[in-house]
């Protein structure tokens, strides 16, 4: 494709069979647990044509190779397999609890040490990263929205020769590409708002270095992490609208921010669109939108956040993010969140509704 088309463009047309007549349009998922010998594919732990499309697709629009995995889960399993034994760790002091568990079991075996950093306090970071196999960053960080500084944490990482990795699911290729400004590989739970219709759990990364491409797919091999065909044709045919779903969700977000900052019942509201947010001018700097995820807290009160949760009428009660509907949770009902997120903070992604029909259900439910 024209290498100067929009990312917009890109996530249209990207990855499609080619322009040959009585060729179809997009690619259908292939159902096929090997293949006639002879070839390269080999056999189905190895390759899939559904996979190849949304690879390519993820690759063109954050500038490097992708590789998709059978959960988001599994692509970060795979990445701190790189890790050398006993090999160290920078990792966020808040981010996806899924991957702080993961860390914290491996420190806790002796697999990995592991050194946790505020990620938003970047002279915290650039010390901590002296002699460290792998930054891990995550920005907008889930759910407590701290913003890192990118540029500069990445360039310490080179510095230090230190692998950085970006989980760059909150704020999607289209507002973020950290393999610009010098992460080494980006991931992303795909499950979120690549897929975008919350029908499909999937991982993949993006990276432009061949070496740790070819590394991480040996380990997709090893490990057996592959995602089924049927899910990754759905999450592309769901990311061929991501643009249109983004600016609805974003604009919704930043509605209903302005919203509840008013409200006397919310205490704190975290966007980095606001323009009193501690990420705010770093968010301006590096992404190109604030994204639709926000968070609040009420006055600490867990027990009403809980409420406020369970009330709403439209807002859908359940944990996940990047969904076309919108959600809510208190994201400390989870034994496993990290004690230091607010107990009364919810956690609302934000979807493609009409935002009037938002703000009446959500202000309703602060009201309960
Ligand atoms: C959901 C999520 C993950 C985990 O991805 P799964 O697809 O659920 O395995 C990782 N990072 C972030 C930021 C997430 O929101």
């Amino acid at each position: 494709m024209t290498p100067d088309l929009d990312p917009s463009t890109v996530v249209v047309h990207a990855g499609r069979p080619e322009r040959v007549p009585d060729a179809p349009l997009g690619g259908s998922p292939v159902f096929s647990s090997t293949y006639l010998a002879g070839g390269q594919r080999g056999y189905g732990r190895f390759d899939n044509d559904a996979w190849a499309a949304l690879e390519q697709t993820l690759g063109a629009l954050e500038g490097g190779r992708g590789l998709t995995f059978a959960s988001g889960m599994a692509a970060v399993a795979a990445l701190l397999d790189l890790v050398p034994v006993g090999g160290r760790v920078v990792a966020p002091q808040h981010a996806y609890s899924g991957v702080l568990g993961l860390l914290d079991q491996q420190a806790s075996t002796g697999r990995v040490q592991l050194q946790r950093v505020d990620i938003a306090d970047t002279e915290a970071v650039t010390a901590a990263v002296a002699g460290a196999d792998l930054l891990w960053i995550e920005s907008p960080t889930n759910p407590a929205m701290e913003v890192a500084d990118l540029p500069a944490l990445c360039a310490a990482g080179r510095a230090a020769g230190t692998t950085v990795v970006v989980d760059n699911t909150f704020a999607t290729p289209l507002l973020q590409r950290p393999l610009a400004v010098g992460a080494d590989v980006v991931m992303h739970s795909a499950t979120k708002f690549i897929a975008g219709h919350s029908d499909v759990v999937l991982g993949a990364i993006v990276t432009a270095d061949d070496k740790l491409w070819t590394a991480l797919e040996t380990k997709r091999r090893s490990l057996g992490a592959i995602p089924g065909p049927m899910e990754a044709w759905l999450a592309l045919r769901g990311l061929r609208t991501l643009a249109l779903r983004l600016d609805r969700a974003q604009a919704n977000a930043a509605f209903l921010a302005e919203r509840l900052l008013e409200h006397p019942r919310v205490s704190r509201v975290r966007y980095p669109g606001l323009p009193d947010d501690p990420g705010h001018v770093r968010a301006k700097q590096q992404m190109s939108g604030f994204g639709a995820i926000l968070a609040i807290e009420l006055g600490g009160d867990a027990d009403r956040a809980q409420r406020v949760c369970e009330s709403t009428k439209l807002w859908v009660h359940a944990t996940s993010v990047g969904g076309v509907e919108s959600m809510l949770e208190r994201r400390r009902r989870w034994p496993a969140e990290v004690p230091t997120i607010p107990a009364d903070l919810i956690r609302l992604s934000v979807g493609i509704e009409h935002p009037n029909d938002l703000w009446t259900d959500l202000a309703q439910a602060l009201e309960s």
